[in-house]
């Protein structure tokens, strides 16, 4: 589950078009990171996926189903967010079990899910706490947490590190990699930073002005930069 396949898709805002007819395939599993300088259309790339917008054209599928006309609760993607988007009077706990709470969920469905994805993220201990007495790292993980527990079958992440000290940053990126071993589950993930694409990615997109200039490994990008652009952007020699 979580394989995600853009066909023709584009974008325009008005008559611009800030992302001209695409196809993309992001295999199950797979840890892809959208990287490109600021501006370029990760973000928007990202939203249309998540259904946060509508494609201009084009037909975007999700697990073999046509998902372009499909609400963004019901795609069963999780979209994380910066972990600003906490709410600051709710434990860590009731944060994580927001999601499960607007669904309706069972209180013993929810208490499970939240213990495992406690676990997973090292949370165990803070569940009681309130955002406001936690660290950039560990609010970031509740943000996270409250992603797990819908069990999604892919999680769209925006730049989630953005605000957070470089040292923190490394930590995180880590922590999110073991996430995606952990789960074994499609990752998204938007930056604009090559040092953080090329340490996490199976496989880089690199996008200009809402064009992909490539796609391929990390190592394939580096050994084998298609034009001067990704070469300049990931820092190879070509
Ligand atoms: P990135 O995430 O790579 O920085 P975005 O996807 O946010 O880029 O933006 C891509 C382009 O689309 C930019 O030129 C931006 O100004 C434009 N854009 C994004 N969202 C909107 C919107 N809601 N209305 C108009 N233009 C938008
Ligand atoms: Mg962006």
């Amino acid at each position: 589950m979580g394989r995600i396949v853009l066909d023709q898709v584009s974008k325009s805002f008005g008559d611009v078009e800030v992302i001209p007819p695409l196809d993309l395939t992001i295999d199950d599993g797979e840890f892809t990171v959208f990287v490109g300088p600021s501006g370029c259309g990760k973000s928007t790339l990202l939203r249309l996926i998540a259904g946060l917008e509508d494609t201009t054209s084009g037909h975007i599928r999700i697990d073999g189903e046509d998902a372009t006309n499909v609400p963004p609760a019901k795609r069963g993607l999780a979209m994380v967010f910066q972990s600003y988007a906490l709410y600051p009077h709710m434990s860590v706990r009731k944060n994580i079990a927001f999601p499960m709470r607007m669904a309706k969920m069972s209180q013993e469905e929810q208490d499970k899910r939240i213990e495992a994805a406690a676990k997973a993220l090292n949370l165990t201990d803070y569940l009681d706490r309130r955002p406001g007495q936690l660290s950039g790292g560990q609010r970031q993980r509740v943000a996270i947490g409250r992603a797990i527990v819908r069990e999604p079958s892919a999680f769209l992440f925006d730049e989630p590190l953005s605000n957070l000290d470089a040292a923190l940053r490394v930590g995180m990126r880590m922590e999110i990699s073991e996430l995606h071993k952990k789960l074994d589950t499609t990752m998204i993930y938007v930056t604009h930073d090559q040092v953080e694409a090329m340490t996490m990615a199976d496989k880089i997109v690199v996008l200009q002005a809402g064009v992909i200039e490539q796609v391929g490994t990390p190592l394939e990008l580096y050994r084998a930069p298609r034009n001067v652009f990704v070469a300049g952007f990931i820092g190879s020699p070509k």
